[in-house]
Protein backbone atom coordinates (compact mmCIF):
# COMPACT_ATOMS: atom_id res chain seq x y z
CA UNK A 1 0.00 0.00 0.00
CA UNK A 2 3.17 1.93 0.56
CA UNK A 3 4.37 2.60 -3.03
CA UNK A 4 0.89 3.82 -4.01
CA UNK A 5 2.18 6.70 -1.79
CA UNK A 6 1.02 10.16 -1.26
CA UNK A 7 -2.73 10.94 0.72
CA UNK A 8 -4.33 7.93 0.10
CA UNK A 9 -2.10 5.42 2.44
CA UNK A 10 -2.25 7.93 5.36
CA UNK A 11 -6.32 8.02 4.36
CA UNK A 12 -6.78 4.46 4.56
CA UNK A 13 -6.66 4.17 8.70
CA UNK A 14 -8.91 6.15 9.01
CA UNK A 15 -11.43 5.09 6.36
CA UNK A 16 -10.81 1.56 8.06
CA UNK A 17 -12.00 2.94 11.09
CA UNK A 18 -14.93 4.87 9.84
CA UNK A 19 -16.10 1.44 8.11
CA UNK A 20 -15.69 -0.66 11.25
CA UNK A 21 -17.58 2.06 13.13
CA UNK A 22 -20.53 2.19 10.96
CA UNK A 23 -20.34 -2.12 11.15
CA UNK A 24 -20.93 -1.52 14.94
CA UNK A 25 -23.38 0.96 14.89
CA UNK A 26 -24.93 -1.18 12.25
CA UNK A 27 -25.05 -3.98 14.74
CA UNK A 28 -27.02 -1.94 17.41
CA UNK A 29 -29.40 -0.88 15.40
CA UNK A 30 -30.26 -4.43 14.78
CA UNK A 31 -30.74 -4.48 18.67
CA UNK A 32 -32.54 -1.34 19.07
CA UNK A 33 -34.96 -2.22 16.61
CA UNK A 34 -35.66 -5.80 19.06
CA UNK A 35 -35.14 -3.53 21.82
CA UNK A 36 -37.62 -0.63 21.44
CA UNK A 37 -35.07 2.51 21.12
CA UNK A 38 -36.28 4.16 18.68
CA UNK A 39 -39.14 6.68 18.64
CA UNK A 40 -40.83 9.22 16.46
CA UNK A 41 -40.98 12.48 16.43
CA UNK A 42 -43.24 15.13 14.90
CA UNK A 43 -42.77 18.53 13.16
CA UNK A 44 -45.86 20.84 12.73
CA UNK A 45 -46.28 21.78 9.06
CA UNK A 46 -48.16 25.21 9.22
CA UNK A 47 -50.40 27.30 7.07
CA UNK A 48 -48.96 30.60 7.08
CA UNK A 49 -51.74 32.78 6.70
CA UNK A 50 -53.02 31.89 10.56
CA UNK A 51 -50.39 29.66 12.16
CA UNK A 52 -52.39 26.61 12.12
CA UNK A 53 -50.67 23.36 12.00
CA UNK A 54 -52.38 21.15 8.93
CA UNK A 55 -49.63 18.21 9.11
CA UNK A 56 -46.83 16.86 10.84
CA UNK A 57 -43.76 15.32 9.23
CA UNK A 58 -42.62 12.33 11.42
CA UNK A 59 -39.33 12.56 11.98
CA UNK A 60 -37.57 9.22 13.43
CA UNK A 61 -35.10 9.16 17.22
CA UNK A 62 -32.72 7.01 18.09
CA UNK A 63 -31.45 6.88 21.90
CA UNK A 64 -28.40 4.37 21.93
CA UNK A 65 -28.26 2.24 24.51
CA UNK A 66 -24.46 3.67 25.37
CA UNK A 67 -24.01 6.89 23.38
CA UNK A 68 -27.72 8.35 23.52
CA UNK A 69 -29.28 9.83 20.88
CA UNK A 70 -27.99 9.49 17.76
CA UNK A 71 -28.56 12.05 14.59
CA UNK A 72 -30.56 10.48 11.53
CA UNK A 73 -27.88 11.87 9.02
CA UNK A 74 -25.64 9.60 10.85
CA UNK A 75 -27.54 6.29 11.29
CA UNK A 76 -30.06 6.10 8.41
CA UNK A 77 -27.19 5.88 5.65
CA UNK A 78 -26.04 2.98 7.87
CA UNK A 79 -29.15 1.47 7.87
CA UNK A 80 -30.00 1.78 4.19
CA UNK A 81 -26.35 0.07 3.51
CA UNK A 82 -26.86 -2.71 5.87
CA UNK A 83 -30.57 -2.98 4.47
CA UNK A 84 -32.14 -2.84 7.99
CA UNK A 85 -34.16 0.47 6.89
CA UNK A 86 -36.80 -1.65 5.33
CA UNK A 87 -37.63 -3.11 9.31
CA UNK A 88 -37.12 0.47 10.57
CA UNK A 89 -39.23 2.26 7.90
CA UNK A 90 -42.05 -0.05 8.45
CA UNK A 91 -41.91 0.47 12.21
CA UNK A 92 -41.85 4.06 11.65
CA UNK A 93 -44.89 3.92 9.08
CA UNK A 94 -47.05 2.18 11.01
CA UNK A 95 -46.42 4.14 14.06
CA UNK A 96 -47.02 7.13 12.35
CA UNK A 97 -50.56 6.23 10.97
CA UNK A 98 -51.14 5.06 14.45
CA UNK A 99 -50.32 8.43 15.79
CA UNK A 100 -52.51 9.79 13.29
CA UNK A 101 -55.31 7.54 14.10
CA UNK A 102 -54.99 8.39 18.12
CA UNK A 103 -54.88 12.10 17.23
CA UNK A 104 -58.07 12.00 15.52
CA UNK A 105 -59.93 10.05 18.29
CA UNK A 106 -58.49 12.52 20.76
CA UNK A 107 -58.53 15.59 19.85
CA UNK A 108 -61.27 15.65 16.51
CA UNK A 109 -60.87 18.23 13.84
CA UNK A 110 -57.69 19.06 15.47
CA UNK A 111 -55.99 17.03 14.64
CA UNK A 112 -53.54 17.05 11.47
CA UNK A 113 -54.64 16.84 8.22
CA UNK A 114 -52.40 14.29 6.96
CA UNK A 115 -49.24 12.69 7.77
CA UNK A 116 -45.68 13.30 6.17
CA UNK A 117 -43.62 10.25 6.22
CA UNK A 118 -39.22 10.40 4.82
CA UNK A 119 -39.10 6.75 2.92
CA UNK A 120 -35.50 6.14 1.75
CA UNK A 121 -34.74 4.99 -1.56
CA UNK A 122 -33.81 1.30 -0.55
CA UNK A 123 -37.29 1.17 0.69
CA UNK A 124 -38.68 2.06 -2.55
CA UNK A 125 -37.19 -0.09 -4.46
CA UNK A 126 -37.76 -3.34 -2.21
CA UNK A 127 -40.23 -5.53 -4.03
CA UNK A 128 -43.75 -5.13 -2.40
CA UNK A 129 -43.27 -1.76 -0.58
CA UNK A 130 -46.81 -0.43 -2.12
CA UNK A 131 -48.62 -3.21 -0.65
CA UNK A 132 -46.82 -2.78 2.74
CA UNK A 133 -48.30 0.68 2.78
CA UNK A 134 -51.30 -0.21 1.45
CA UNK A 135 -51.88 -2.96 4.51
CA UNK A 136 -50.94 -0.37 7.12
CA UNK A 137 -52.80 1.87 5.99
CA UNK A 138 -55.97 -0.31 6.12
CA UNK A 139 -54.58 -1.82 9.29
CA UNK A 140 -54.89 1.79 11.25
CA UNK A 141 -57.84 3.16 9.20
CA UNK A 142 -55.92 5.70 7.22
CA UNK A 143 -57.06 6.69 3.90
CA UNK A 144 -54.51 6.98 1.47
CA UNK A 145 -55.09 10.48 0.74
CA UNK A 146 -54.09 11.30 4.30
CA UNK A 147 -50.20 10.05 3.87
CA UNK A 148 -48.14 12.22 1.62
CA UNK A 149 -44.75 10.02 1.24
CA UNK A 150 -41.51 12.33 1.01
CA UNK A 151 -39.07 11.29 -1.34
CA UNK A 152 -35.47 12.64 -2.35
CA UNK A 153 -34.61 13.51 -6.08
CA UNK A 154 -31.77 11.15 -5.97
CA UNK A 155 -33.84 8.24 -4.73
CA UNK A 156 -35.99 8.25 -7.93
CA UNK A 157 -33.50 9.94 -10.59
CA UNK A 158 -33.32 7.73 -13.44
CA UNK A 159 -36.33 5.61 -13.40
CA UNK A 160 -36.43 2.14 -12.47
CA UNK A 161 -37.99 -0.14 -9.52
CA UNK A 162 -38.03 2.93 -6.94
CA UNK A 163 -39.72 5.91 -9.94
CA UNK A 164 -42.43 2.43 -10.26
CA UNK A 165 -43.10 2.81 -6.74
CA UNK A 166 -43.38 5.98 -6.71
CA UNK A 167 -46.17 5.70 -9.29
CA UNK A 168 -48.13 2.84 -7.80
CA UNK A 169 -48.62 4.83 -4.39
CA UNK A 170 -49.43 7.84 -6.30
CA UNK A 171 -52.22 5.90 -8.33
CA UNK A 172 -53.81 4.23 -4.92
CA UNK A 173 -54.21 7.76 -3.65
CA UNK A 174 -51.22 8.29 -2.22
CA UNK A 175 -49.93 12.03 -2.02
CA UNK A 176 -45.69 12.38 -2.84
CA UNK A 177 -43.64 15.19 -2.07
CA UNK A 178 -40.09 16.12 -3.80
CA UNK A 179 -37.88 16.68 0.03
CA UNK A 180 -34.72 18.92 -0.40
CA UNK A 181 -35.84 19.91 -3.52
CA UNK A 182 -33.70 21.76 -5.58
CA UNK A 183 -30.37 20.27 -3.80
CA UNK A 184 -30.50 17.01 -6.32
CA UNK A 185 -29.38 16.61 -9.89
CA UNK A 186 -32.56 16.69 -11.72
CA UNK A 187 -35.13 18.41 -10.07
CA UNK A 188 -37.34 20.31 -12.49
CA UNK A 189 -36.93 17.60 -15.04
CA UNK A 190 -38.51 15.49 -12.41
CA UNK A 191 -41.11 17.40 -11.96
CA UNK A 192 -42.71 15.98 -15.74
CA UNK A 193 -41.97 12.95 -14.98
CA UNK A 194 -42.74 11.68 -11.68
CA UNK A 195 -46.47 12.25 -10.18
CA UNK A 196 -45.33 14.74 -6.94
CA UNK A 197 -47.87 16.75 -5.39
CA UNK A 198 -45.76 18.94 -3.22
CA UNK A 199 -41.91 19.96 -3.46
CA UNK A 200 -40.31 20.76 -0.01
CA UNK A 201 -38.49 23.77 -0.76
CA UNK A 202 -34.74 23.07 1.11
CA UNK A 203 -33.35 24.96 3.76
CA UNK A 204 -30.93 26.20 2.04
CA UNK A 205 -33.17 28.28 -0.28
CA UNK A 206 -34.93 29.30 2.62
CA UNK A 207 -31.76 30.08 4.71
CA UNK A 208 -30.74 32.31 1.65
CA UNK A 209 -33.68 35.03 2.04
CA UNK A 210 -32.34 37.02 5.09
CA UNK A 211 -28.90 36.14 4.13
CA UNK A 212 -26.58 39.66 3.52
CA UNK A 213 -26.11 40.34 -0.31
CA UNK A 214 -28.51 37.49 -0.85
CA UNK A 215 -31.62 37.56 -2.73
CA UNK A 216 -35.32 35.73 -2.50
CA UNK A 217 -34.83 34.64 -6.27
CA UNK A 218 -35.11 30.84 -5.70
CA UNK A 219 -37.99 30.93 -3.51
CA UNK A 220 -39.46 33.24 -5.81
CA UNK A 221 -39.05 31.51 -8.48
CA UNK A 222 -39.99 28.28 -7.47
CA UNK A 223 -43.72 28.88 -6.28
CA UNK A 224 -44.19 30.38 -9.50
CA UNK A 225 -43.01 27.03 -10.79
CA UNK A 226 -45.71 25.51 -7.97
CA UNK A 227 -48.39 27.28 -9.51
CA UNK A 228 -47.77 26.77 -13.03
CA UNK A 229 -47.90 22.86 -12.14
CA UNK A 230 -50.65 22.67 -9.89
CA UNK A 231 -47.80 21.65 -7.51
CA UNK A 232 -48.19 22.75 -3.43
CA UNK A 233 -45.25 24.26 -2.01
CA UNK A 234 -43.83 23.35 1.55
CA UNK A 235 -41.00 25.86 2.49
CA UNK A 236 -38.30 24.09 5.02
CA UNK A 237 -36.10 25.11 7.66
CA UNK A 238 -37.98 28.51 8.72
CA UNK A 239 -36.48 29.88 11.71
CA UNK A 240 -37.37 33.15 12.15
CA UNK A 241 -40.54 35.50 12.01
CA UNK A 242 -38.66 37.38 9.23
CA UNK A 243 -38.47 34.85 6.55
CA UNK A 244 -41.97 33.40 7.63
CA UNK A 245 -42.99 36.62 6.29
CA UNK A 246 -41.22 37.13 3.59
CA UNK A 247 -42.29 33.50 2.75
CA UNK A 248 -45.99 34.99 3.00
CA UNK A 249 -45.70 37.82 0.96
CA UNK A 250 -43.96 35.75 -1.97
CA UNK A 251 -47.39 33.75 -1.88
CA UNK A 252 -46.00 30.56 0.16
CA UNK A 253 -48.90 29.04 1.95
CA UNK A 254 -47.16 26.16 3.92
CA UNK A 255 -44.23 26.17 6.32
CA UNK A 256 -42.36 23.66 8.82
CA UNK A 257 -39.35 24.85 10.94
CA UNK A 258 -37.79 26.17 14.36
CA UNK A 259 -39.86 29.22 14.35
CA UNK A 260 -43.03 27.13 14.40
CA UNK A 261 -41.74 24.01 16.33
CA UNK A 262 -39.04 21.70 16.60
CA UNK A 263 -39.39 17.90 16.11
CA UNK A 264 -41.14 16.53 19.15
CA UNK A 265 -42.93 13.27 20.76
CA UNK A 266 -46.52 14.63 20.67
CA UNK A 267 -47.25 18.43 19.55
CA UNK A 268 -50.61 17.78 18.56
CA UNK A 269 -52.13 17.19 22.33
CA UNK A 270 -49.09 19.94 23.74
CA UNK A 271 -51.22 22.58 21.35
CA UNK A 272 -54.57 20.98 22.40
CA UNK A 273 -54.06 21.72 26.15
CA UNK A 274 -52.19 25.14 25.74
CA UNK A 275 -55.60 26.44 23.69
CA UNK A 276 -57.78 24.90 26.23
CA UNK A 277 -55.64 26.19 29.12
CA UNK A 278 -55.87 29.72 27.50
P1 LIG B 1 -35.61 15.95 6.15
O1 LIG B 1 -36.61 14.93 5.78
O2 LIG B 1 -35.35 17.03 5.18
O3 LIG B 1 -36.13 16.51 7.54
C1 LIG B 1 -35.97 17.82 7.98
C2 LIG B 1 -34.82 17.93 8.95
O4 LIG B 1 -34.59 19.31 9.25
C3 LIG B 1 -35.07 17.26 10.29
O5 LIG B 1 -33.81 16.83 10.80
C4 LIG B 1 -35.60 18.43 11.13
O6 LIG B 1 -35.45 18.23 12.53
C5 LIG B 1 -34.71 19.53 10.64
N1 LIG B 1 -35.32 20.86 10.79
C6 LIG B 1 -36.62 21.20 10.76
N2 LIG B 1 -36.79 22.52 10.89
C7 LIG B 1 -35.55 23.04 11.03
C8 LIG B 1 -35.05 24.38 11.23
O7 LIG B 1 -35.79 25.36 11.31
N3 LIG B 1 -33.70 24.52 11.33
C9 LIG B 1 -32.85 23.45 11.24
N4 LIG B 1 -31.54 23.69 11.36
N5 LIG B 1 -33.29 22.18 11.05
C10 LIG B 1 -34.62 21.99 10.95
P2 LIG B 1 -33.60 15.37 11.37
O8 LIG B 1 -34.80 14.89 12.12
O9 LIG B 1 -32.28 15.36 12.06
O10 LIG B 1 -33.52 14.46 10.06
C11 LIG B 1 -32.51 14.64 9.12
C12 LIG B 1 -32.79 13.84 7.88
O11 LIG B 1 -32.76 12.43 8.19
C13 LIG B 1 -34.18 14.09 7.30
O12 LIG B 1 -34.18 15.26 6.50
C14 LIG B 1 -34.37 12.81 6.50
O13 LIG B 1 -33.67 12.89 5.28
C15 LIG B 1 -33.72 11.78 7.40
N6 LIG B 1 -34.76 11.17 8.23
C16 LIG B 1 -35.28 11.60 9.42
N7 LIG B 1 -36.26 10.78 9.85
C17 LIG B 1 -36.39 9.82 8.90
C18 LIG B 1 -37.25 8.67 8.75
O14 LIG B 1 -38.16 8.41 9.57
N8 LIG B 1 -37.05 7.89 7.64
C19 LIG B 1 -36.09 8.18 6.70
N9 LIG B 1 -35.96 7.38 5.63
N10 LIG B 1 -35.30 9.26 6.79
C20 LIG B 1 -35.44 10.07 7.88
MG1 LIG C 1 -38.43 15.07 4.97
MG1 LIG D 1 -36.57 17.96 3.93
MG1 LIG E 1 -33.66 18.47 4.52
Amino acid sequence: AKAAGGQLVEYTPELDERAEAAERLGADLRHSLDDGDFQVHYQPIVDLRDGRTVAVEALVRWTHPVRGPVSPAAFIPIAEDNGLICELGEWIMRTSCRQLATWRETTGDRAPRYISVNVSPRQLSEPGFPDVVMSILAETGISPSDLLIEVTETAIFGGGTATEAVETLHRSGIRIALDDFGTGHSSLGLLRTVPVDVIKVDKSFVDEITEPGRRAVIVDALIHVCRGLDLRAVAEGVETAEQADYLRDLGYQYAQGYHFGRPAPDPITAEVARASAA
